[in-house]
C-alpha cells in the first residue's frame, strides 16, 4: 500500500515537472523537486540516510550554483525530468525492497554479525570491499561491448552535477550495482545496521561528492583526491575519450594500485557519448537490446 501510494505521488511529481514547470526556474524547481522526491519515499521509513541525502542536496547546489567549475546556463526541462524520474525510481525501489532484504540477509550464522564485530567495522569492510567489486565491475563496463551499452546511458549526460549520477541503466544499477552489494553483505554475515555505514558515506562521495559541478581551484591534486572520490578527478572519467581512466566510485587508490589514475589538472574535454538519447528514458533503457544495422 506504501509502496503503491508513493509510486502515485511519483509519476504525480514527475507529470507536475513536465507540464507545469515554467523552465526558467529550473534550478529552485530542481532544488525542491530533489527534496520533495528523497522526502517522499522517506514519508513512511523516515531515516537518517534520508535526513543526510537532503541535507547534502542543499549544500551541493549551493555550491553548483555559487561555484561552479563549467557554468552550463539554463539547464533544459527534459534533463531535469530525466535526472530527477531516475532518482525517484531508484529511490523508490531502494526505499521499498532493500530494507526487506537486508533484514533477511542480515540474520545469517556466520560471518561479521555472528561474530560481534563492531558495527563501525563492519560498515568499513563494506565499504571497502564493495568499492572494490564496484571498481571491476566498472572497468568491466568500460571493456565489454555489451556492458559498454548499458552503462553509456550514464555517459550520456553532457553536463556534469550532482543531478547526472543516478541517471543509468536500470538494469545495470540493479543487477551490477544492488544485488551484487547484497550478495557481499550475505556472504559477509554483516548485521542490518552495518549497512548504514556504508551507504551514507558511499553514496556521498559517489554520487554527489564525484558528480558535483563545483570548483576546486587545484593547480596539484591534493593528497586527499588520491584517496576518495572528488569533482575533477571524476569528471576526467565523464570526458569522452578512448582510453578511459579514475574508474574509482568511492575510493580512487584502487586505480592508483591497478594504474588507471591520471591526473584532471589542465584537462578540459567535452561530456557525453554518441549514439544514445540524451533525452528519452525509454530509448536509454532499451538501448542495450537495439536492433544493430548489417
Ligand atoms: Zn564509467
Amino acid at each position: 500500500m506504501e509502496t503503491l501510494i508513493n509510486i502515485s505521488l511519483v509519476a504525480a511529481l514527475i507529470l507536475i515537472n513536465r507540464y507545469i514547470t515554467p523552465s526558467k526556474y529550473g534550478l529552485y524547481v530542481r532544488t525542491a523537486m530533489m527534496i520533495f522526491s528523497i522526502g517522499i519515499v522517506h514519508l513512511f521509513q523516515p531515516s537518517l540516510s534520508g535526513a543526510i541525502e537532503i541535507v547534502a542536496v542543499l549544500v551541493f547546489l549551493a555550491l553548483e550554483k555559487f561555484k561552479p567549475r563549467r557554468e552550463y546556463g539554463h539547464i533544459g526541462n527534459n534533463d531535469n525530468v530525466m535526472n530527477i524520474t531516475y532518482l525517484l525510481l531508484k529511490h523508490l525501489v531502494v526505499i521499498s525492497f532493500l530494507p526487506i532484504i537486508l533484514v533477511y540477509f542480515g540474520s545469517v550464522s556466520w560471518g561479521l554479525s555472528a561474530n560481534n564485530i563492531p558495527i563501525f567495522i563492519q560498515g568499513l569492510l563494506l565499504l571497502i570491499i564493495i568499492d572494490f567489486k564496484q571498481y571491476w565491475i566498472h572497468r568491466g563496463e568500460h571493456g565489454f561491448d555489451f556492458w559498454w551499452s548499458f552503462h553509456k546511458t550514464h555517459h550520456s549526460s553532457t553536463k556534469m552535477n550532482i543531478f547526472a549520477a543516478d541517471r543509468t541503466n536500470l538494469v545495470e544499477w540493479f543487477l551490477l550495482q544492488e544485488v551484487t552489494t547484497v550478495i557481499i553483505f550475505y556472504m559477509l554475515g554483516a548485521s542490518t545496521e552495518a549497512y548504514l555505514y556504508y551507504y551514507i558515506p558511499g553514496s556521498l562521495v559517489a554520487r554527489y561528492v564525484s558528480h558535483a559541478n563545483i570548483d576546486l581551484k587545484w593547480t596539484k591534486v591534493p593528497l586527499w583526491a588520491y584517496i576518495v572520490g572528488s569533482p575533477p578527478v571524476h569528471a576526467l572519467h565523464h570526458t569522452i575519450s578512448d582510453d578511459r581512466v579514475n574508474f574509482g566510485e568511492v575510493f580512487m587508490f584502487w586505480d592508483l594500485i591497478f594504474g588507471t589514475f591520471q591526473s584532471p589538472i589542465g584537462k578540459v574535454g567535452e561530456y557525453g557519448t554518441d549514439g544514445i538519447s540524451q533525452t528519452s528514458i525509454l530509448k536509454q533503457q532499451f538501448y542495450p537490446y537495439r536492433r544493430k544495422r548489417a
